[in-house]
């Protein structure tokens, strides 16, 4: 069964003291985003030769200042990935359970209002998706679902994670936020990676494209990374929607300063962060205030280069020539040959995707390709004891 809007509403309207969330609600990020327009060339030069970096050099790396420079950034940030990941590239496919939905979210193919081909895999389906992508090579999969008490209950998803656990090591989950036992009993079944975008970190926008469900509630959002690392989850996927927010510097600011936060209070987890760039979805949806590909490069080396040992995580939402120019400068895991519906992996599939996929190359094409890079593509990378 879902979560109930009674239980809901009793849950504690701030993130627990000690939390990442709690230390992020908490970091100055408006004082932060005021660094980003006073930066001199003074600072961008400091910052660059500094051995350390933190949030304010993160603040200084993302100006305007530091975009004039952006070729040096990208040779560092280069730099410094090889020297603390290597030349790995570790690659995953979602795997869409449900894209039934009953949250109103402005952004999105799966939102409730849309009228679109609805479909719930049941977990034999999911263990025949697995398969198949098995069978391309895959061992990580992130199971996706839309948000809906009935179709895609905690008990629903607990039973896909167990169907598939014998046959994929690794299983990451980017579904609705749950409480902490669920998340154990998620664990418990096989799941080892949580990730959760907060979407925007700017509350007006978050209210304003939020429009109904359990969705609506930003802070529960904040703090479900907290909840799953509690839980055992190894790794934590966070991410900011680019577009959403007009303000990309603020967004990424938040990012870089919740994944630091997560670093320090969850130091057995892994975390990594994402850049996803609104795509066109169903419902007619256009990005009001799309990044540019110059602003992506800038992001990506700051977050680089001010939290080293983070993963940085590249979709198919972008094409791929512009993912295999992107490798270099930072990126440690991309999904391939992604269906963004559910089903379409053991056999075609007529449900909506959530987005249109801007890299269609099969995972065999994405893995030759960074060979070619002087690359390691890694499909595995652990193993449950
Ligand atoms: S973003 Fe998630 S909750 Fe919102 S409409 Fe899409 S699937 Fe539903």
């Amino acid at each position: 069964m879902g979560t109930t809007a009674v239980e809901l509403e009793s849950r504690p309207t701030g993130p627990p003291p000690g939390s990442a969330a709690a230390s992020l609600l908490g970091t100055d990020l408006d004082g932060l985003r005021a660094m980003v327009d006073h930066a001199s060339a003074a600072d961008v030069e400091r910052a660059l030769r500094l051995p350390r970096r933190g949030l304010a050099e993160l603040a200084v790396l993302l100006s305007d200042r530091a975009g004039e420079r952006l070729e040096e950034l990208a040779q560092r940030a280069h730099q410094l990935t090889v020297q603390r990941f290597g030349r790995a590239v570790r690659l995953f496919a979602p795997l869409y359970l449900s894209n039934e939905c009953v949250s109103t979210c402005t952004y999105c193919g799966f939102s409730a209002g849309n009228d679109i081909v609805r479909r719930t895999l049941s977990p034999e389906e999911v263990r025949a998706e697995t398969e198949a992508l098995a069978a391309r090579g895959f061992r990580h999969v992130l199971l996706v679902a839309g948000e809906h008490p009935r179709l895609v209950g905690k008990d629903y998803l607990v039973d896909c994670v167990r169907a598939i656990a014998p046959v994929m090591p690794e299983i990451s989950l980017e579904v609705q936020v749950w409480d902490e036992a669920t998340y154990r009993r998620l664990v418990d079944a096989g799941c080892d990676g949580l990730v959760v975008y907060q979407e925007t970190y700017d509350r007006a926008t978050y209210r304003s494209v939020h429009l109904k469900g359990k969705k609506r509630n930003y802070d529960w959002r904040l703090a479900a990374p907290d909840r799953g690392a509690a839980a055992g989850m190894r790794r934590l996927g966070l991410a900011a929607l680019l577009g959403l927010h007009d303000d990309w510097r603020a967004e990424a600011l938040a990012v870089g300063a919740h994944a630091d936060a997560l670093v320090r209070r969850w130091w057995r987890s892994e975390v990594s962060v994402a850049l996803p760039r609104l795509r066109p979805a169903a419902g007619g949806y256009q990005p009001a205030d799309p990044v540019d590909d110059r602003a992506l490069v800038q992001l990506l080396c700051a977050l680089r280069l001010t939290l080293p040992d983070v993963g940085i995580t590249l979709s198919t939402r972008e094409p791929a020539s512009l993912r295999d120019a992107l490798v270099p400068l930072g990126v440690t895991t991309m999904s391939a040959g992604s269906h963004t519906e559910p089903g379409g992996y053991a056999s075609p599939s007529d449900a909506e995707p959530q987005f249109s996929i801007g890299d269609e190359r099969p995972p065999a094409e994405v893995a030759a390709f960074l060979r070619a890079a002087g690359y390691d593509p890694v499909w595995k990378d652990w193993q449950r004891a």
